[in-house]
């Protein structure tokens, strides 16, 4: 193939991405998504949502189908998570962003997610790329733990070929010899991609620092550098997060971190939504 539908044509061919009425991916305002790694309990839930539905955060993650290194290690809460989040969303009016682990998962995430997310250890699983190239939900593919940009970006081609044109790419730390962090952040690719593809690319600090000290720099630093957004773990009570404690912020971390985005969205030509005014109902383009 001579050209693939990943490749950007022009330099202001961008991709812009739908996730509900008035949240929009690679347009000039930032995406920033913001929750637990993992649906736990409805209280954890409505708090985050009730927090961050004051902020600019536009969408609410929480992982239920968990794809965890160790079979013994909690597995998310499967179906009984999905209400749970979804309730929450509604009532905060929020998004909601969750992972699909296999095909088998998709009926019921299509029937409760506003995006479905394919996760790093699944980027290259391409019967769930093929199965979710059929539908029309937006999808947020993440980089694998050691993938190329060119095996990232065939990623996608695979969903896009397949029907779908809703990805929205998402660097989110790789391997390295440097134990120091989780991952590395590779901010490069970020511009690289940004050159390379029309689709919108957003960061997720968390999971490639994997401490929380590090997550609002990175954050700052992924705006500066051209992302469309970011994802950001945060927890009620970060410590006591089932998984992932040690990279989560408190919410009032993100509340600060999210506002802080603003001034640097600025200088480079972007913008995040006005606390407040986040809710689909309300931002709703006419
Ligand atoms: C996640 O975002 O919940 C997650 C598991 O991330 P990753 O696939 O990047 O490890
Ligand atoms: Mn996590």
């Amino acid at each position: 193939m001579d050209v693939l539908l990943t490749e950007k044509r022009s330099p202001d061919h961008r991709t812009e991405i739908c996730i509900a009425p008035g949240v929009v991916c690679g347009g000039k305002q930032l995406l920033l998504i913001g929750g637990p790694c993992a649906v736990e309990s409805a209280e954890q839930m409505e708090e985050c949502g009730a927090v961050l539905s004051r902020t600019p955060v536009q969408a609410l993650r929480g992982g239920v189908f968990k794809p965890r290194t160790s079979p013994y290690s909690f597995q998310g809460l499967g179906n009984d998570g999905v209400s749970i989040l979804c309730d929450a969303g509604k009532r905060h009016g929020l998004p909601v962003v969750s992972e699909v682990m296999s095909a088998e998962q998709l009926s019921i995430a299509v029937d409760n997610f506003d995006v479905l997310q394919v996760g790093s250890r699944n980027m290259q699983n391409f019967e769930l790329l093929k199965a979710v190239g059929k539908l029309q939900k937006p999808i947020l593919l993440k980089r694998g733990l050691a993938a190329t940009i060119e095996e990232f970006l065939m990623a996608a081609e695979y969903i896009i070929s397949g029907g779908n044109p809703n990805v929205i790419l998402c660097e989110r730390g790789i391997r390295s010899f440097d134990s120091n962090t989780r991952n590395v952040l590779d901010l490069g690719a970020v511009v690289t991609l940004k050159k390379m593809t029309h689709l919108p690319i957003i960061v997720d600090p968390s999971h490639a620092a994997g401490r929380s000290d590090l997550v609002a720099d990175l954050a700052r630093a992924a705006v500066a550098c051209g992302a469309d957004g970011v994802m950001i773990e945060c927890h009620p009570q970060p410590l006591k997060s089932i998984s992932d404690a040690q990279q989560a912020l408190s919410l009032s971390e993100m509340k600060e971190l999210v506002q802080s985005l603003a001034d640097i969205a600025k200088v480079v030509g972007r913008e995040v939504a006005t606390a407040g005014e986040t809710t689909p109902r309300q931002n709703v383009r006419t």
